[in-house]
């Protein structure tokens, strides 16, 4: 399976109000669920091991190379109400959705705008491919598996799972989520993703999730990758 660390380089993401850095925050979680997911036998690649940049359309794009049985964007969420908590997991939409979700993918989508622009054709091409759609049942199964254990963790009840227009997602031929993992706009929550014990509890969830997310897959997904290519 294929971990996406968002934003890198130029792109930062969003900024915790004491500075923590998004970028860095979940390239810090990637390497501790990676571990986790290794641990459990899996087979774990990263689109980016340190803070380089990546175009969003060429991280799926690794992914549909590799021919990777799961995608995960890790991401962190930030909210103007500073009480804001808790992971929020998504998969896509491919309608613009509500307000809320849709305005978080246009501040997730930013990157796709500041990426150095390759040929325009290439990135309509690329907006064109809803490889996804296939997969969105699988997609939305594996969000559930993976919410139910961060909110576990936070100790949320009732938080379900998301859908918006990530771009990150559109092109992935396989389930594909994405994580907003925590807030980094609450000061409570930066305090605690600047700690490893936290980062690697999250990890620890995450990777439960995808794998009872696994365990309840009979290689069907597989087989409608493999005809999807
Ligand atoms: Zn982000």
């Amino acid at each position: 399976m294929v971990l996406d660390a968002g934003h890198g380089g130029q792109d930062t993401g969003a900024h915790g109000p004491k500075g923590l850095k998004e970028k860095d925050a979940v390239l810090t979680l990637a390497k501790a669920l990676a571990n986790r997911l290794e641990e459990a036998g899996l087979q774990v690649s990263l689109t980016r091991s340190d803070d380089t940049f990546v175009p969003l359309w060429e991280r799926a794009k690794l992914a549909n190379e590799q021919g990777a049985d799961l995608f995960v964007s890790l991401h962190l969420n930030a909210a103007k109400a500073k009480a804001a908590r808790g992971s929020e997991v998504y998969f896509l939409s491919l309608s613009e959705g509500d307000e809320e979700s849709e305005a978080l993918a246009r501040t997730e989508n930013g990157a796709q705008e500041a990426s150095p622009a390759g040929p325009g054709s290439v990135i309509d091409s690329i907006l064109d491919d809803l490889s996804q759609k296939a997969f969105l049942e699988d997609s939305e199964r594996l969000a559930v598996e993976v919410q139910r254990q961060l909110n576990r963790l936070a100790g949320i009840k009732e938080r379900g799972v998301k859908q918006a227009p990530f771009v990150v997602l559109r092109s992935a031929a396989m389930p594909a989520v994405l994580v907003e993992t925590a807030f980094i706009s609450n000061p409570k929550e930066e305090l605690k993703l600047k700690d490893a014990a936290f980062v690697d509890q999250v990890a620890q969830a995450i990777a439960k999730g995808v794998r009872s997310y696994l365990a309840g897959t009979q290689g069907s997904v597989k087989r409608r990758a493999e005809s999807a290519r």
